[in-house]
């Protein structure tokens, strides 16, 4: 049996579905620095197996981690001793993952005609065949490009959208870099049809259209996203292979080339932000990389990641402001203010290091830094009731949000060419 279970583990899990009976998931409430620094003592000890959903950077912001059945008793003994303050976010994951499943299985099979269903959650083929249908419903203005192929060969696919001219400034969107963001990629493709069907009827997103570009990448990390589906739902990485090591996958968001190697990035290929061997190691970073610079006129950069409610600008791989801090930061705040303005849902606007932590190796930065000043990252819903298990009862309140957010940037972006 334990023969099995070591084999399971190193072999990949690709056996089966990984089970999480008997994981919680703990909010951890700091007071101090001293209480961060338990934390960040607390995630070194790698028997524990901690996933660190939101990870200790400074006192104020609270910690969201999922804890393994049989490290829940040590840890809550290592809070309990030094009176650090927590309470239960998630009682039992799989009774979450098992909802989500039948909720899931439920829409598939109760589907009264053969529309695609935006209120659910879907896997790859699914979401791929409704960029086709996309396509030629809107043949008019959407049209799919492969940009390039994962690492494990599946093709990398952008909507286009666009009323026609020859390079014209465009606007970049991708979602699901981080795979187990499962709002994100359910977000893009409700975007995706929300663009294509304002064409003619919104004023806005047609004046838009009629002087710009938009390109957008619903699955930004499709290996990853499959195998969320077939093996391990709280998947965040790639799925390369790292040489000498039995432990796979690379942060795609920590391997962009942009203070690559420095802090908040791992360098130990077993930790859910391994930076990577090198910037731009993973073929889904640099596929998007070519895609932006081929262009030569990607005028803003907007990628979806859950959850938090945070919208952030440049940077995260160090402190400082960038050189158009306050346009970046009063657009923020108009953004969120437009996203408040549907369901209430607040969002924090900030830079990446000043809202949450210092990360190097992010896209955001590599994009402002390349010189795409509109660059913009958005965690989406919630604030951790579900965290990246939002029910799917919440994708289109979400995406209609986000969508108010990404237009009040687009706007600007149309009005203020650079
Ligand atoms: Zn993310």
């Amino acid at each position: 049996m334990k023969l099995i279970l070591i084999f399971s583990a190193l072999f990949g899990a690709s056996l089966c579905l990984e089970t999480f009976v008997g994981h919680q998931v703990l909010r951890i409430k700091t007071r101090n620095e001293e209480e961060v620094k338990k934390l960040q003592l607390l995630e070194s000890l790698e028997h524990l197996a901690l996933d660190f959903w939101i990870n200790p950077s400074t006192p104020d912001l609270p910690v969201d981690v999922r804890i393994p059945a049989n490290s829940v008793q040590a840890v809550k003994a290592f809070l309990e001793s030094y009176g650090i303050e927590y309470s239960i976010l998630i009682e039992d994951l799989q009774v979450v993952l098992d909802k989500e499943k039948e909720d899931m299985a439920y829409s598939q099979r109760d589907r009264s005609s053969d529309s695609f269903n935006y209120g659910t959650y879907h896997t790859l083929d699914s979401i791929y065949a409704e960029l086709d249908h996309l396509a030629s419903e809107y043949g008019h203005i959407v049209s799919k490009l492969q940009i390039g192929v994962s690492y494990e060969k599946r093709p990398l696919y952008v909507l286009k959208f666009s009323t026609g001219g020859s390079n014209r400034p465009a606007i970049w969107i991708d979602a699901g870099i981080h795979s187990r963001e499962w709002v994100t990629h359910a977000t893009a493709i409700w975007i995706a049809r929300k663009i294509a069907s304002d064409y003619g009827t919104s004023p806005s997103i047609t004046s838009l259209l009629n002087k710009m570009d938009i390109f957008l990448l619903t699955v930004s990390n499709p290996d990853g996203y499959v195998f969320t589906h077939t093996t391990n739902r709280m998947w965040r990485k790639t799925r390369s292979k790292n040489q000498g090591s039995p432990c796979v996958g690379v942060d795609p968001n920590r391997n962009w080339d942009a203070g690559f190697g420095g802090p908040g990035a791992s360098s130990n290929p077993c930790s859910d932000s391994y930076r990577g061997p090198s910037a731009n190691s993973e073929v889904e970073v640099k596929s998007v990389v070519n895609f932006i610079k081929n262009h030569g006129n990607i005028q803003a950069f907007l990628t979806l990641h859950s959850y938090s409610q945070l919208l952030m600008y440049p940077y995260g791989y160090k402190c400082t402001e960038p050189a158009d801090y306050a346009e970046l930061d009063a657009l923020g705040r108009a953004a969120a203010s437009s996203i408040q303005s549907l369901y209430g849902t607040t969002f924090t606007v900030g830079s990446i290091c000043t809202t949450i932590y210092q990360a190097s190796g992010g896209s955001i930065d590599w994009s402002y830094d390349y010189g795409i000043k509109y660059s913009f990252a958005f965690e989406l819903r919630d604030t951790g009731r579900y965290g990246f298990l939002l029910p799917a009862s919440q994708i289109i309140p979400t995406a209609e949000e986000t969508w108010l957010g990404l237009k009040k940037i687009m706007e600007h972006v149309r009005d203020n060419p650079y």
